[in-house]
């Protein structure tokens, strides 16, 4: 890592306080990727970039490297969310976390950088829990981890039938492949996980949403992202409960 100085456009994922007063803040930034920065009285009421450390923010900020966290120095706002009501803030705060526990530290990726402000102006304008898994998946997919639907991840073969998600696999099998205790994935779940994949962040596609599809395609989503982090999301039990 540089000990360098530096300035980047970052997106705030999460803040807790730090000490009597200061923040603790993980943001993802558009030429460093994941940085965990501390702001130094950021808690004073005459700090002048305190209040704009809160989550969802989009800065400008400077920073010096520490030897566990970086330092913020200063930053300036380049957009602050004015009002986030309570599904905005349950929803945004899963993506959020998966964000955290999926990206590593100073690794630079700037279309997740992209994808969160993207998600984040959509959420505001269409059906937050599409757009939400939406995001999921594309994370997974700029990760490395997309899962593998177009054909059976065991005899390659694609049966134009209902099947099985196979975590260790990391994708669909086919019924003939599937030992018992895969996931089951209907053929229709399947196809709106690729459909959501490859949503059009800019100019969103229309389709239907079936309900059973869509909560078949969240429990495998879910699992498959605990499989993978083997960290259980606390924003998911806020969420479920808003949900109902
Ligand atoms: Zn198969």
């Amino acid at each position: 890592m540089s000990k360098e100085a530096y300035q980047d456009d970052i997106f705030i994922l999460r803040v807790q306080n730090w000490q009597t007063a200061d923040k603790y803040a993980v943001c993802f930034s558009r030429a460093h990727g994941k940085i965990a920065f501390i702001a130094f009285g950021a808690r004073y009421p005459r700090s002048t970039y305190g209040r704009l450390i809160q989550p969802f923010a989009q800065l400008s900020a400077h920073f010096t490297p520490g030897a566990r966290m970086d330092v913020l120095r200063q930053c300036e706002s380049l957009f602050l969310p004015e009002e986030v009501d309570i599904e905005m803030l349950s929803y945004g705060a899963v993506i959020n976390e998966v964000t955290e526990n999926l990206t590593g530290d100073h690794e630079p990726q700037e279309e997740i950088y992209d994808l969160l402000l993207q998600a984040y102006n959509l959420l505001g304008k269409r059906n937050k829990r599409i757009v939400t898994i939406s995001t999921l998946l594309k994370l997974l997919v700029y990760c490395g981890l997309g899962p593998n639907l177009t054909a059976c991840t065991s005899c390659q073969k694609n049966p134009n039938e209902d099947g099985y998600f196979s975590l260790a696999q990391g994708g669909f099998l086919c019924s003939n492949c599937a030992i018992g205790d895969e996931l089951p994935c209907s053929l229709g779940t399947k196809t709106l996980m690729q459909n959501l994949m490859n949503l059009d962040f800019i100019k969103p596609q229309e389709f239907t949403v079936r309900g059973q599809e869509l909560m078949q395609l969240e429990q495998i989503l879910y699992k498959f992202i605990l499989y993978q982090t083997d960290k259980p999301l606390k924003s998911l039990d806020f969420l479920e409960q808003i949900q109902g």
